[in-house]
């Protein structure tokens, strides 16, 4: 059984697997421990992660970045209509309400939603995991950024779903960072917590989180976010000047060429980068567009006045952590980081003079995140055993459920999870009804969440409620955020006080029966709930589509591989039946062996260039009917003198 942890960056996913030995980030086909978070589509097959990459700026119509931004939303949020927008170079599109894209993919045009382009990179993801750790995939922990409201939430768990990964907690990027922090240390203490800031900017969003430990567990006492201060920011910055330079230096406009504008992206956080560790940076793009080749030299002190705004805004979330979580700066005993951002160097100043403190570096800023949540999978997984260790984390956006008022009760609403509740967390609530009644369930602050998500949750109507005896009956609802942190009604019952025979023992240790008024259970309600899930058939349909995009892409993979060894075969044949093999084939045939091998390597390059797969398995086998013999009598002729000299050497 499979215990994997997925750090899923908008960036890129960091993969980590749990194994006896310990934990290891896995790395991806060609050797890198993070897989870009891309999508692309072709004429014949589908491109995901390193191969998404290569098409990025050469497909770019087809290419799909951010996949994580998109999760949840709807096509007219105002993040995706004027944020995302100018970061995804594909047509966005209404897929079925949600944000999706449009593109051109088998030679079509199909539209594809964000769950979709979510579920088709983690089914990238998952065959990574499976052939570094030669089995199949199901189980794992899926992270994502606190954040992240139920809808949110859902897509990604969806889309896991939809490719057979069984996630068995989605947990909140720093949350899962922390455990890894907690586990590993060895010296936490008994009675007075340890406090530890975490701070993570990664490509397209910031958070700090602020965690207790104690001998064995932690408890997260608050959060702070900026959903959009990353890497890309830094580097939107570099592009808007160089932009203006070119403009003025070299009279183009790059605004107005869409591959011009990715050029100069790529550069500029390559640029980005060497300015963390070098005093300047030279960025050079030959023929960036309209024939002419651009170059500049940005220095450090001039990207931080370019920035300025940026590093300003980096102490407000740290504040706002420290407020949510009533903690003073000189409560704060450790400062770690994660994220490629906070390797900016004036991040890190900014950082370690708001707290008065060096950064510690227990963590790893990369592979933190995908460690922890592997940590947090082998806890959950049965096959595993782990040291124990609580997590305590909180919620970060106030629930509430609404009701119509009653004759008998005026009350509409409760805050049933509020800010600091525990995940995951039941509670019991109490009605009085004669009727069926509906609860909504809605985010408490509207205005605390990402902008775009629409505060609904869900819609709950508790069925076959009836009077008794002419007065309301007394019904239980118990109401569920679950690990991942969404919610649910799980039941509703009436309930009765009732007379019932209770036993207890007096002081003499006898047992003594009374009878005493208890609430008890009299019947179970069936509950209808409407969420932000998508229908059932939609996912069956996806999931569909999927498996068949999936098996496709197989085939093309395969096709692809016995195309391969067709032509390989054709040339080294060729070459080798004038050279070592020639006396071991049947002067009769050979010059007719040559004209099929020469015939074969030029219909590849021709009208054989996109064959099925079949035919090329075909006509390799039909060429080794005749060349496998001759390679055959080579190789006897070429043990036989080894065989009499090791018969000699026995006698
Ligand atoms: P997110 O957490 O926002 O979903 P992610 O996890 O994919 O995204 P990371 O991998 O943590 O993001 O960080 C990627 C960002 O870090 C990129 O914007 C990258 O340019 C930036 N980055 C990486 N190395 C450096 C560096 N040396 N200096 C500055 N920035 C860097
Ligand atoms: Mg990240």
């Amino acid at each position: 059984m499979s215990v994997v942890g997925i750090d899923l960056g908008n960036l890129q996913a960091v993969i980590a697997v749990a194994r006896n030995r310990g934990i290891d980030v896995i790395c991806n086909e060609v050797s890198n421990r993070a897989t870009p978070n891309i999508v692309s589509f072709g004429p014949k097959q589908r491109y995901l992660g390193e191969a998404a990459k290569t098409q990025e700026i050469s497909n770019a119509k087809n290419t799909i970045v951010s996949l994580k931004r998109l999760a949840g939303r709807t096509f007219d949020d105002p993040e995706v209509q004027e944020i995302e927008k100018n970061f995804i170079m594909a047509e966005l599109a209404d897929a079925n309400g949600q944000a999706g894209v449009k593109v051109n993919y088998l030679g079509e045009e199909q539209v594809f939603s964000n769950i979709q382009l979510i579920a088709m990179y983690l089914n990238k993801i998952k065959d990574i995991t499976a052939a570094e750790i030669n089995g199949p995939v199901s189980d794992c922990v899926i992270t994502v950024p606190g954040w992240f409201t139920e809808v949110q939430r859902r897509a990604v768990l969806t889309a896991a779903e939809m490719v057979g990964l069984n996630c068995l907690r989605l947990v909140n990027d720093l949350t899962a960072a922390a455990l890894g922090y907690g586990i590993t240390k060895t010296d936490l203490p008994e009675d007075k917590p340890r406090n530890v800031a975490f701070v993570d900017i990664g490509h397209s969003s910031y958070t700090c989180q602020i965690a207790s430990f104690l001998k064995g567990q932690l408890t997260v006492r608050g959060q702070a976010f900026d959903e959009h201060f990353g890497g890309r920011e830094f580097d939107a910055v570099i592009v808007d000047k160089l932009a203006a330079q070119f403009k003025e230096k070299f009279k183009i406009d790059v605004y107005t060429n869409k591959k011009a504008l990715l050029r100069l992206r790529v550069a500029a956080e390559r640029c980005k980068k060497v300015l963390s560790a070098n005093p300047q940076a030279p960025v050079n793009i030959e023929s960036i567009m309209d024939d002419r080749d651009v170059s500049a030299m940005v220095n450090r002190e001039e990207f931080e006045e370019w920035a300025a705004h940026l590093f300003t805004r980096t102490e407000e979330v740290l504040a706002k952590a420290l407020e949510n979580a009533g903690m003073k700066i000189d409560e704060i005993d450790y400062v770690e980081m994660v994220g490629g951002t906070t390797r900016i160097p004036a991040i890190k100043t900014t950082i370690s003079k708001f707290f008065g403190k060096e950064i510690s570096t227990t963590l790893n800023q990369d592979e933190a995140v995908a460690r922890g949540a592997a940590l947090q999978c082998a806890m959950l997984s049965p096959v595993f055993k782990v040291r124990d260790f609580r997590v305590n984390d909180v919620v970060t956006y106030p629930i509430k459920l609404t009701w119509e008022a009653t004759p008998e009760e005026e009350e509409t609403e409760i805050v049933v999870f509020d800010n600091n509740n525990s995940i995951p967390s039941t509670k019991i609530l109490t009605f009085f009804r004669r009727e069926p009644f509906t609860l909504q369930a809605v985010y408490a602050n509207p205005e605390a969440l990402p902008r775009g998500i629409n505060p609904w949750i869900g819609q709950y109507t508790i069925k076959n409620v009836e009077p008794l005896n002419g007065e309301p009956v007394q019904i239980k609802v118990k109401v569920r955020l679950n690990i991942h942190g969404i919610l649910s009604v799980e039941s509703a019952y009436t309930v009765e006080e009732k007379m019932v025979d209770e036993e207890t023992k007096n002081k003499d240790g006898e047992k003594e029966v009374k009878k005493v008024k208890k609430l008890v259970k009299t019947g179970d309600l069936p509950v209808v709930s409407g969420t932000t899930a998508l229908p059932k058939e939609l996912i069956n349909e996806y999931t569909e589509k999927e498996s068949q995009m999936y098996a496709n892409d197989k085939l093309i993979a395969a096709t692809e591989a016995a195309k391969n060894s067709l032509e390989e075969y054709g040339y080294e044949m060729r070459d080798k039946i004038l050279g070592p093999l020639s006396e071991y084939i049947d002067p009769s045939i050979k010059d007719k062996f040559a004209e099929d091998l020469n015939a074969v390597v030029d219909w590849i390059y021709d009208e054989g260039y996109d064959a099925p797969k079949s035919v090329y398995v075909e006509k390799l086998d039909a060429l080794k009917k005749v060349g496998n013999p001759v390679v055959e009598r080579y190789r006897e002729a070429e043990a036989r003198p080894h065989a009499e000299r090791a018969l000699r050497d026995t006698m």
